[in-house]
């Protein structure tokens, strides 16, 4: 079978291909998408691990700030200053890391209740953070004065003349100082103590020794200073001691408030950062969830498309490829002359091509049939007419034509074969007379009996009989000797004087026929002319010798056999 250039089934099985790129190209692109999400909400959540980062961060400055703040209250041999401005700079970094949050919180749609927690301890912890340095620092000034009274005191006690062995001394003087010590050793003690009630027996202890020196008569004008001094300083201890003294409980009172606004603070810091990494965690796994889905469905989608595309390549391989090379095939056998059944099975297009194709068969095969019914009768006519051609149409036997045809086939077997070949000539007699006195048509009627009662003789399939002219009959007898065609010819006069036909003008009252015979064996040199040439002779003799009689004849030579 020819191959086709552009097969359906090809053209077909390329535009489900394109069919099936394309669905590959609509979900590269829908993985695209996803994957652009994915990226987005990766981004999200590595914005809530920020958020959560930042939000352990202010958890983390929240610590280290309170941690420090306490690290400068408890620590005596670090200066207040230096810690003061380490608190502000940490508090800077809360700021900082808290305003970056904010930040990220802005971005974001989040739970604000952990944020609003923040705010509530936020603002108070820093408020008592600056209480308290504004306490350090009121408290360091008081320190400082406090410092210089003692200063001022110890410098009292090195103008005093301690040495008392100076013989000079006078003793009033050894009172004064032993009076001024006591006076030195309890403002020394008032400053170093920090209970309320031994600053205030010292209070008493140092008035008394105060009003001591008062009652002393003193002489030397560094004695008068020096209790002048003592008499200025010493209240001042005790009147600036205990301010110092509240001064420091309210510092570490408030020390004590800051330090639980500062574990609230690091607990709402905490919570928050803890809220943020669960919703961080939560968001990761939905989105992760969603892509799952998102797979799956794509996944699942993709495997009913090929399973549709198969089965949709395969139904359009049986119902439509394997229906088209069925009737192509069967158009092509057809088209080669070999009938097939013609597919026709379906409803559709194909079915429609194959009816219609049936339908030309159909008319093919009938014109076909009525082709070969014409050459039939073609045929049969042509036989007729062939017959019609070579056969007499009065007496329905061969006429001179068809003899003339057998003669000269059976002239040359006879010779081949070296058989005798014999033939008759017979001639109705007196048969113009007949039809003058009965007519011409009985003459016609009469000719066909007689015609009919001489083939009647022949029984040989080989001899023939045929209307020679007029009335004049010849038989052709191949393979006949001479005394059979003889006898063959008496033959035929009897059955013609059977017929026994009325005819008055002859003199034998009926009608008869003269025959004359020949025979020869044909020769290379001999001509088929001379065999008819005899036989006229003879006839022509059997006329001669009166009629209703046979002759034989020869070259040269004739005789009567009858
Ligand atoms: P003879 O015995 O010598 O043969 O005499 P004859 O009269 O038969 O011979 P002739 O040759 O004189 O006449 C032959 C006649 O045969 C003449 C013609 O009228 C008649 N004839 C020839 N053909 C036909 C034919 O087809 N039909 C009829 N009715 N007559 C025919
Ligand atoms: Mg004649
Ligand atoms: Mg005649």
């Amino acid at each position: 079978m020819q191959r086709l250039e552009h097969s359906i089934g090809t053209r077909l099985t390329l535009i489900i291909s394109a069919i099936f790129g394309l669905y590959l190209i609509a979900v590269s692109a829908i993985g695209y998408v996803m994957y652009q999400q994915y990226q987005g909400f990766s981004h999200l959540a590595s914005r809530q691990f920020d958020r959560a980062m930042a939000a352990a961060e202010l958890t983390r400055d929240a610590e280290v700030i309170a941690a420090e703040v306490f690290e400068v209250m408890v620590g005596s041999r670090r200066s207040v200053s230096a810690g003061n401005e380490r608190a502000d700079n940490l508090a800077n970094l809360y700021k900082t890391a808290r305003e970056r949050l904010d930040e990220l919180d802005r971005l974001e749609v989040v739970d604000i209740s952990a944020r609003l927690a923040l705010d509530r301890w936020q603002g108070p912890f820093f408020k008592s953070l600056g209480q308290l340095g504004q306490q350090l620092e009121s408290e360091k000034m008081l320190q400082q004065a406090q410092l210089q009274r003692l200063d001022r005191i110890f410098l009292l006690l090195q103008q005093l003349p301690l040495n008392m062995d100076t013989p000079e001394l006078q003793p009033y003087q050894h009172r004064f100082v032993s009076h001024a010590l006591a006076a030195l050793a309890v403002a020394s003690s008032a400053l170093s103590t920090e209970r309320p009630g031994h600053i205030a027996q010292l209070e008493r202890t140092g008035r008394q020794a105060l009003q001591q020196l008062a009652a002393l008569p003193l002489q030397d004008e560094a004695s008068i200073k020096v209790r002048q001094k003592l008499q200025e300083a010493l209240p001042e201890v005790f009147e600036s001691r205990l301010p110092l003294l509240k001064s420091a409980r309210a510092t570490l009172a408030t020390a004590r408030h800051t330090r639980v606004l500062a574990q609230k603070l690091t607990g709402a810091t905490f919570n928050y950062h803890l809220q943020l990494k669960a919703s961080a965690k939560q968001a990761i796994a939905a989105h992760q969830g969603l892509i799952r889905h998102s797979l799956l469905g794509l996944f699942a989608a993709s495997l009913a498309l090929v399973a549709v595309t198969i089965g949709a390549v395969m139904y359009v391989r049986r119902n439509i490829v394997q229906r088209i090379n069925r009737l192509s095939a069967a158009m092509q056998s057809h088209l080669h002359g070999r009938w097939v059944p013609i597919p026709q099975d379906g409803a559709d297009e194909i079915s429609e091509m194959g009816a219609s194709f049936a339908v030309f068969v159909d008319a093919r095969r009938k014109a076909e049939l009525q082709l070969e019914e014409m050459n039939v009768h073609l045929q049969q006519m042509n036989t007729e007419l062939e017959r019609l051609s070579t056969t007499d149409s009065l007496t329905q036997t061969p006429n001179r034509r068809c003899f003339d045809q057998q003669l000269e086939l059976e002239w040359y077997r006879a010779l081949r074969e070296g058989r005798t070949l014999s033939v008759v000539m017979a001639d109705i007699d007196l048969f113009k007379c007949f039809n003058d006195t009965y007519g011409h048509q009985k003459g016609d009627e009469c000719l066909q009996q007689v015609a009919q009662a001489m083939a009647s003789q022949l029984k040989r399939s080989s001899d023939m009989i045929a209307r020679y002219g007029g009335e004049e009959f010849i038989l052709l007898l191949p393979g006949q000797r001479l005394e059979q065609a003889v006898q063959l010819a008496e033959n035929l006069a009897d059955a013609v004087r059977q017929l026994d036909i009325e005819h008055h003008g002859s003199p034998l009252g009926r009608v008869t026929v003269s025959l004359g015979v020949a025979a020869q064996i044909p020769l290379p040199q001999g001509r088929v002319e001379q065999l008819i040439h005899d036989a006229d002779n003879a006839l022509y003799m059997a006329k001669k010798q009166g009629r209703d009689q046979v002759c034989t004849g020869s070259i040269g030579a004739s005789q009567s056999v009858t």
